[in-house]
């Protein structure tokens, strides 16, 4: 067992949320001031992996049992001032744990290389918080999964930080702000990138795939976060192997995704929803996930007429 937190620093305190928070020693190494309110957190997993987060200059590394240490967690276990062999060793340990699971991420990890499919880490914004109170109630209003790493921004605007991560990296976020003004979101994020991959399990046959962040994390599905998807979305997502469903918004922006998922040879699902719910967030807010998946799956459609058909139907409701 590896375990991490007889690595941290012995003036350390649990939160309620599950995070173990202590003097972050990342800042001091990024050009920001030493950290003495205790801003760094680590989460830990049940089998030993874990994920770090700096509250105050957003510095993120994760580590998964099975898998080689990542750039980023090196340095953060250099930086806690673990000895150069302690950290050879955690990786041997890590990898002689490694799974099928492991051993089939791995495989993907290859065909995404040779396909070019890589994303820069990022870090997340700094001087971010654990969620408060409004926030929690704001995303289970919305049917969010309460174990999403979502964190909290009360400057310059409140708003809930959602990182964007692929192969459990950190490699963007969005914030979705809570006042009513507009821009609802902002986004860090980097050509071809689709949210959600990390949601997939490998026995999944087929994959949704929706306009927004909160739609894909309602039903653990892809988002390709506007609405078109570019070439190089369509070689991550056809790279899964899997069934394709696209689930557009059921306005005039989601017509325009039904076109490119008719082009692509996706299957598209128009389930028949009253007028006031336009997408699959809505859906499950209103008749929970399981519902909503079943009606998502009865309305897929892998025939261009029927699709074009429906199409027609929702284009003529939408201009009455
Ligand atoms: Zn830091």
């Amino acid at each position: 067992m590896i375990d991490v937190i007889s690595f941290l620093p012995a003036k350390r305190k649990q939160t309620a949320s599950g995070w173990i928070s202590f003097n972050a020693p990342c800042c001091i190494h990024r050009g920001d001031t030493q950290d003495k309110r205790q801003r760094g957190g680590i989460k830990p997993g049940t089998d030993g992996s874990w994920s770090y987060h700096c509250f105050n200059c957003g510095y993120t590394a994760s580590f998964v049992l099975g898998r080689t240490l990542t750039f980023k967690a090196r340095c953060l276990l250099e930086w806690l001032n673990v000895p150069q062999e302690e950290i050879e060793r955690i990786n041997l340990e890590s990898l002689k744990q490694k799974s099928i699971d492991g051993l089939l991420h791995e495989r993907q990890a290859m065909v995404n290389r040779s396909q070019n499919i890589t994303f820069e880490d990022r870090d997340l914004p700094a001087d971010t918080q654990e969620l408060n109170e409004s926030a929690v109630e704001y995303l289970q209003r919305r049917s969010m999964p309460v174990d999403y790493p979502f964190l909290y921004k009360s400057k310059p605007r409140p708003g809930i930080v959602i990182p964007f991560t692929h192969d459990n990296q950190v490699v963007g976020h969005t914030t979705r702000f809570l006042d009513d003004r507009t821009p609802r979101y902002i986004q860090d994020i980097q050509h071809g990138y689709v949210f959600g991959t990390d949601l997939q399990r490998d026995t999944w046959q087929s994959v949704l795939v929706m306009e927004g962040v909160f739609d894909a994390l309602s039903v653990n599905g892809l988002a390709v976060l506007h609405a078109e998807i570019n070439d190089a979305q369509v070689r991550l997502i056809r790279s899964l192997g899997r069934e394709v469903v696209m689930v557009p918004d059921q306005d005039e922006a989601g017509m325009r995704l039904v076109d490119r998922a008719v082009e692509l040879g996706w299957a598209v699902s128009m389930p028949e929803w009253p007028a006031d719910v336009k997408d699959v967030n809505d859906a499950v807010i209103r008749w929970g996930r399981l519902a909503t998946l079943l009606t998502i799956m009865q309305a897929k459609e892998t025939s261009r007429i029927k699709i074009e058909l429906r199409k027609k139907q929702l284009v003529k409701r939408l201009r009455t």
